[in-house]
């Protein structure tokens, strides 16, 4: 088998459609190696060996060694070097990481292999730079020392050991905190040596010398670094499968730290923050890569080199339109310049934020790099609530004052209480706290408080720094780099200019513009909310409104499936329609029974002993549905409105507290004995699966009939106004074929009763939820009463899996973190198990019906995987909450491009 692709002098055995196999970063330096890109030579390790190592006790396929060696051969050969050469220029390699998605931060990297007590030396004599060879073998053993050897920060320890090392090490020999670039060849010896010694102190072993033994160290440690701690939250959260695995990338290595004519950076093709067309990024004079994005040192942006290295500048500029051109999307890249000459070390789909997604597509159209179908494609449906996302009040923000400025690393406007660590972060943020992670430098170490957190503070660090994408990538508000704070991990607190910040104090922070502020800011809604709900004009006008708008419209344009909103007020079904819903697909009666002092009523009828008396309680109720329902068809303006009758047990209305139920016995005049008996009577051990949905109505059609008389009553009331009018009544939790007869036909009886004393005619439909599993088996016979299905997933969800909608939160977490479920099954659908459901429901309420109109309406109808599955299923629409709408409407678009 071939385990390893080689790559190099502009050929490649790979390419970049090969991500499966050889990972995001090997298949892209395959690709830009044939499209004639400057990129030092190399190989990947496939993903294979990856699964084969985990399958294997961690050991290696026999071929891999003899084909590795051909790898190295072929970069000797390419570079005119030999890999442990004690005489001439030695090859060095970096090893790295490249699952097929980027993790960003979650895996390690390691440069300057190959370098040993002998190539040091004949590195420094080739290069004539003793300096610079030494400051590459004093990184590569405090890299392998780390990674490989597993020399990490301890517990009760600030500092990672080796900076420790060096930082007393300056303070012994120089009495101050000098810069690294001042540190001579003979510092970087003696600190090789120190480093050593720390290995073996910590880990026992011996740093080695071989560099084959270095090579298969450095290989195993990335094969084993898939399956640490950070790798598998990270992968948790972005529900990558640990079976995919990782490459190892093993290329030659290029110099950027040789001195003032060198350097390493970073580098967006366009910003990945706001969007804008330009060149994005920071670099660093006479540094290594690691040096850019550790966050240890802050970078310069990267349009000084235009100054600085004008001829290597303009290259740069070629190759990112070259890049832009080859793989259609904004690239974040990595460069090494060794003398002034420019090397690429990777490329990959740019981490942008929902703002900056929007705007790329929208300008990628227009620069006629991609087609309208594939801009609907570049927003990711789960980040365009970000775009949705608050912003600081307008006012408020004026009056606050900016105690601090940093980077822009991710934008949004958030408020919170400052916590120095992220164990702290998440214990507050479990407390219901919000919070803000405030880090001297971001780190991977930081993710789990990251996850926490509402927004980002670092002290020092550029906008590229691993943790600032993953920010960005979370869509958490991000300032980095605000140099005026100083940070007292020791004593938890923050200074900004004599003034002191304790941990739990609040601060304010604009990832947009990369202000800190002192307090709690309030803060607003996006321009998009405003421009959409509230039909603001200064909000139409502004760019991003106008691409939100247009991206939809195309959404529109390119969905087969609908999207509907589930809404139990007027206001509610205005937002929806606004956000571009086409109907209402659920409206859950009972909540309109909370209101003012419906309650009362409602506690009436359930308490009534008999027919009479809880017809006399209906009647009370049925104006206060009618005028709501008015209200809902008015605001519809002719879109259909799916009305759900009764669904939940009755005890919920009851009064349960002694003060609750003296009141309300006072109110109806009874002795409150009665209410107390009426309330044990109606107590239930499993009211999920007790007295709820169609039973109340088949015990009581009474209920039925007033809820039916309601809504038919408005419903003649909008069409003498002229206003269509659409309703479509579901009846919930059937079961039995029975239960939908006996029901739809008290609604057809009230319909021809309400249209005779009104004398106007309307249009309506009498539907069922399909949220239990005999509903789904015996589909084909509900189908001959019902019109439409709607799947209540949350319900069947809960009735396929056997697990309480309102208990499973105690112990879903575990099974994510088993990986017996990928997601929770109440967000997102479980498709093996309850899609089977519907998909059964489906084919058998067609085989009946074949034009059986059929939609969502759980909590799964705002889930783009799940709106994916909808759509897949052939149904005609999905419901979800008002401001999930534009996010179900992407979701329905890029399921049918
Ligand atoms: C459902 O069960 O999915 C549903 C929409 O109804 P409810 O959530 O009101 O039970
Ligand atoms: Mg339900």
């Amino acid at each position: 088998a071939k385990y390893v692709y080689l790559f190099g002098k502009g050929k490649a055995d790979g390419d970049g459609t090969m991500k499966p196999l050889l990972g995001g970063k090997g298949a892209n330096l395959a690709e830009m190696t044939r499209i004639g890109l400057p990129v030092p030579p190399g190989f990947t390790v496939t993903t294979d060996v990856c699964t084969y190592y985990y399958a294997n006790k961690r050991t290696y396929p026999a071929a891999l060694q003899a084909q590795m060696e051909a790898g190295v051969a072929n970069m000797e050969r390419i570079m005119g070097t030999k890999f442990g050469d004690a005489n001439g220029m030695p090859l060095l390699v970096s090893v790295r990481s490249g699952a097929r998605d980027s993790m960003p931060g979650m895996m390690d990297t390691i440069l300057n292999l190959g370098l040993n007590d002998t190539t040091v030396l004949s590195l420094a004599k080739a290069t004539n730079n003793e300096r610079f060879a030494w400051d590459c073998y004093r990184r590569f053993v405090q890299m392998y020392g780390d990674v490989v050897l597993g020399v990490q920060k301890r517990e009760n320890e600030d500092h990672e050991p080796f900076e420790a090392v060096i930082h007393e090490y300056k303070h012994e020999t120089y009495h101050t905190d000098i810069e690294d670039s001042a540190l001579t060849a003979t510092d970087q010896q003696n600190l090789v040596a120190l480093f050593k010694n720390l290995i073996k102190e910590r880990t026992g072993k011996t740093f080695p010398n071989d560099p084959w033994a270095q090579l298969r160290g450095a290989a195993g440690a990335v094969f084993g670094s898939w399956m640490n701690d950070r790798a598998i939250v990270y992968r948790r959260k972005y529900n990558i499968p640990t079976e995919w695995g990782t490459a190892v990338n093993v290329q030659a290595m290029v110099y950027g730290n040789t001195g003032e004519k060198s350097g390493s950076g970073v580098a967006f093709t366009r910003n990945p923050a706001n969007g804008a067309n330009e060149f994005y990024g920071e670099f660093l004079i006479n540094a290594q890569g690691e040096d850019v994005v550790a966050g240890v040192r802050t970078p310069e942006p990267v349009i000084n080199l235009k100054k600085k290295m004008p001829a290597s500048y303009a290259e740069l500029l070629k190759v990112r339109a070259i890049l832009e051109k080859h793989f259609k999307d904004v690239q974040d890249i990595e460069f090494t310049i060794q003398e002034g000459k420019l090397f690429m070390l990777q490329t990959r789909n740019g981490k942008r934020t929902a703002a900056a997604a929007l705007k790329f597509s929208m300008d990628m159209v227009k620069e006629k790099l991609i087609d309208w179908q594939t801009a609907i494609m570049r927003n990711p449906a789960d980040q365009l609530d970000q775009l949705l996302a608050p912003i600081f009040d307008p006012a408020e923000i004026k009056k606050a004052a900016v105690i601090a400025t940093g980077l822009p690393a991710g934008p949004g406007a958030a408020t919170g209480q400052i916590y120095f660590n992220a164990d702290r972060a998440v214990l507050a943020h479990e407390r219901g706290e919000k919070v803000l992670l405030v880090r001297l430098e971001t780190s991977p170490e930081d993710l789990r408080g990251m996850i926490a957190a509402e927004g980002i503070i670092t002290a020092r660090g550029g906008v590229s720094s691993h943790a600032a994408l993953v920010a960005r990538q979370m869509g958490k508000v991000c300032v980095c780099g605000a140099s005026a704070i100083q940070i007292d991990y020791e004593k938890k607190t923050a200074t900004i200019e004599d003034k002191v910040y304790n941990e739990g104090d609040y601060l304010s922070i604009d990832g947009t513009a990369g202000n800190v502020y002192a307090g709690q800011v309030k803060t607003a809604p996006s321009e998009i909310i405003t421009g959409t709900i509230q039909g603001n004009k200064a909000a139409q006008k502004t760019e991003k409104f106008k691409h939100y708008t247009q991206l939809i419209a195309w959404c529109k344009k390119a969905a087969r499936l609908q999207v509907r909103t589930n809404a139990d007020t007027p206001e509610q079904a205005a937002n929806a329609i606004a956000f571009g819903a086409v109907g209402i697909g659920l409206t859950r009666t009972e909540h309109m029974f909370f209101e003012g002092d419906r309650i009362d009523s409602m506690r009436e009828m359930i308490l009534a002993n008999d027919t009479a008396a809880r017809e006399a309680a209906l009647a009370k109720l049925l104006p206060y549905q009618r005028a709501d329902f008015l209200g809902i068809f008015k605001a519809l303006k002719g879109f259909p409105a799916t009305i759900r009758f009764l669904d939940p047990p009755l005890h919920e209305f009851l009064p349960h507290t002694k003060e609750q139920q003296m009141d309300l016995a006072r109110k109806l005049g009874i002795p409150v004995e009665k209410i107390m008996a009426r309330v044990n009577e109606l107590h239930e051990f499993n009211p999920m699966l007790g007295f709820r949905g169609c039973r109340l109505g088949i015990k009581y059609p009474e209920i039925t009939r007033m809820q039916a008389r309601a809504v038919f009553e408005a419903a003649a009331a909008v069409r003498k106004l002229g206003i269509k009018v659409n309703p479509e009544i579901m009846i919930p939790l059937v079961g039995f074929t029975n239960e939908i007869d006996i029901q739809s036909s008290i609604v057809h009886e009230v319909a021809k009763a309400v249209q005779s004393e009104q004398k106007v005619r309307f249009t309506y439909k009498v539907g069922t939820m399909i949220e239990i599993p005999r509903a789904a088996m015996v589909a084909e016979k509900i189908a001959q009463s019902a019109e439409f299905f709607s799947f209540g997933t949350n319900d069947l969800t809960q009735t396929v899996l056997g697990m309480s909608r309102d208990d499973a939160g105690g112990f879903l977490g575990a099974y994510q973190e088993a990986e017996i479920i990928k997601k929770n099954p109440f967000a997102s659908i479980d498709q093996n198990g309850v899609g089977e459901f519907m998909k059964l429901a489906v084919a058998k309420g067609r085989s009946t019906r074949p034009d059986i109109k059929l939609g969502i309406c759980g909590e799964h109808g705002g889930d783009p995987d799940s709106v994916r599955f909808c759509h897949n299923l052939g149904l005609n629409y999905v419901s979800c909450s008002p401001y999930r709408v534009p996010v179900a409407i992407l979701a329905a678009a890029q399921a049918a491009v």
